[in-house]
């Protein structure tokens, strides 16, 4: 990035170098101006005190000398390649004062070097304030010694304090410019980097811009107040497809998951969102039921400033019509093929075991009706669960409650998963409480340790081992089915109870599976009022915890979420 930017300093080359320019003329002309104004003040009061003074040669073209030192300072074009000529000017200014001096001495014209020596200190350095110094001493003792004066105490302040006075004067003068230099330097440097910064930051906003507007999921920012502060190309484009007045930055109704409800102005996310709320994939729908609709998931994030004070937020809009539409034509496929097979296979199952039970039947034949029959009965199961998914997304799901001991019933299981545990050759172990009673629905909790016993049959490796527990307390009855599997890894862990998920190991072995038993199994323990949790590790196995209230409150109202 640094490598785009423009240089900075190369941008700036030019201003520095005309403002230098400019500051340098104007410091010229300014102090030529003021010595000047100064001479001229002097002229006056001389004009009027002391007017035969214009009558001396000397004096008069001195003041004259100065101000056509003026004019000149006025009418070059002082470019700092000329800058070391502008010395000319205090020199020949200290020349005229002194000049003055000579022709009337009287007058104390020879305070009037102070100018001259405090703009070469100022604009000269050190060395200017040196020779603004020197030069001035020099002249004035030059001259006293030219006309043999010895010094007297009277001519001491003309010939000694005044030389003193300019050299303090000069040094302090130095040292002031020398230390409001630095503060222009720093200034410089400082007012450098913050033209660069800004550049940069120009150019991050510009990205920006840039990228909002190039993605397909719709943003809009607020601040703290909850005013809209930006949304992007694909938000308005969706706001215009659902009809939105002009001005508005969100769409005017939108419908809950069921595509019918309306969320109120409180509950709808961006209001949500404004109160401080942060969440994920909030799923809503925009148009009317009946009308072209689109749903989105918003999800939201808080911003807050450098010192932590919360600044507003975005909300995040993807859209997600096609996922849900292909979702529900899932279930719908699944609900209606498997409502149409379940029919003919409880039909096909009834006649096998009939069939099974002829006496005329050789030990072959029965046993290859016995696998179609053991095969069937699966297929039947599968279809079930199909069906129950299909039909569970409307909370379908109901309980049969009864007083039922849990120990017993996993006992059935276990024995009924033996056969397929011994052709995998795996050890089924159980550690069963005598009994585990309590009120449940025996027929689903049945359903869902089979499914776990299932499962852990499925996913272990060969020679490996089951492990069903059942404990129960005066609060809990816990079954436990461990295996020594292929396990689950962190990532597949946090949706493996999502309805159809499987994990890629699975999807890529020739296990059968559908991956709607544990969603199930899920469903059936929530209603229960009780959970089903996992742990798990890759390469070494996994334990299914199904835990029921031992003195259950069974929700009123089922829900199968
Ligand atoms: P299915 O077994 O029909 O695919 P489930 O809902 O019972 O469906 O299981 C979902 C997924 O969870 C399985 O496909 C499998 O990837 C994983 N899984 C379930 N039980 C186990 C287990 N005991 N060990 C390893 N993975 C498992």
């Amino acid at each position: 990035m640094d490598r785009t930017t423009p240089n900075p300093p190369s941008a700036r080359t030019t201003p520095t170098a005309r403002q230098g320019k400019s500051r340098l003329a104007r410091s010229i002309v300014n102090s030529q101006l003021l010595i000047s104004a100064a001479l001229l003040a002097f002229a006056v009061v001389v004009f009027v005190v002391r007017p035969s003074a214009y009558q001396v040669p000397l004096f008069f073209a001195c003041l004259l000398l100065v101000f056509i030192l003026t004019g000149v300072a006025l009418l070059v074009d002082w470019n700092p390649r000329r800058k070391r000529w502008a010395v000319a000017l205090p020199v020949l200014d200290i020349f005229a004062i002194l000049g003055m001096r000579e022709a009337e001495p009287q007058l104390g014209v020879g305070l009037l070097l102070v100018l001259p020596v405090i703009w070469m200190a100022r604009n000269y350095r050190l060395s200017g304030a040196i020779s603004a110094v020197a030069l001035s001493t020099a002249l004035l003792w030059t001259s006293r010694i030219i006309k043999g004066d010895p010094l007297s105490i009277l001519d001491f302040g003309a010939q000694v304090l005044l030389p003193m006075t300019l050299a303090f004067l000069a040094t302090t003068t130095y040292a002031t410019s020398r230390r409001s230099q630095s503060q222009r330097e720093l200034l410089r440097q400082q007012s450098a980097l913050v033209e660069s910064a800004l550049v940069r930051a120009r150019k991050q906003e510009r990205l920006l811009d840039e990228v909002l507007n190039a993605v397909e999921f719709g943003v809009v920012a607020f601040d703290r107040h909850g005013v809209a502060t930006l949304q992007n190309n694909a938000h308005q484009q969706s706001l215009r497809d659902f009809g939105a007045p002009r001005a508005a930055v969100i769409h005017p109704s939108i419908y809950q998951p069921d595509g019918i409800t309306l969320y109120d102005d409180t509950t709808r996310p961006y209001a949500r969102a404004v109160a401080g709320e942060e969440f994920e994939n909030i799923v809503f729908w925009v148009g009317a039921p009946g009308e072209e609709r689109a749903a989105f998931s918003a999800t939201s994030r808080q911003v807050s400033t450098v010192d932590g004070t919360p600044d507003g937020g975005v909300v995040v809009l993807r859209d997600v019509t096609t996922e849900l539409e292909a979702v529900r034509a899932r279930e719908n496929l699944a609900s209606s093929v498997s409502h149409e097979l379940r029919t003919p296979l409880t039909s096909i199952i009834g006649f096998l075991e009939l069939a099974v039970d002829s006496p005329e039947l050789t030990d072959e034949t029965r046993r290859m009706l016995e696998i179609a029959a053991r095969n069937s009965e699966r297929m039947l199961g599968l279809v079930t669960d199909l069906l129950q998914t299909a039909s569970d997304k409307d909370g379908s799901l109901t309980l049969s409650t009864s007083r039922c001991d849990i120990a017993e019933l996993a006992r059935q299981a276990v024995e009924s998963a033996q056969l397929s545990a011994e052709q995998r050759g795996l050890t089924l172990k159980t550690m069963l409480d005598q009994t585990a009673v309590t009120a449940a629905d025996p027929f689903r909790v049945r359903q869902v340790i089979d499914n776990l016993l299932n499962n852990a049959v499925k996913y272990n490796r060969t020679g490996g081992s089951i492990t069903v527990a059942v404990l129960a307390d005066e609060t809990t009855v816990r079954v436990d089915v461990t295996d020594t599997g292929v396990g689950v890894s962190p990532d597949d862990l946090a949706h493996l109870f999502d309805r159809f998920f499987r994990t890629g190991s699975a999807r890529s072995s020739a296990i059968v599976g559908t991956g709607l038993g544990l969603g199930i199994s899920r469903d059936i323990a929530k209603l229960h009022g009780g959970s089903l949790s996992v742990t798990s590790e890759v390469g070494v196995g996994s334990t299914f915890s199904l835990l029921l209230p031992a003195t259950p409150e069974l929700p009123a109202t089922p829900e199968a979420s």
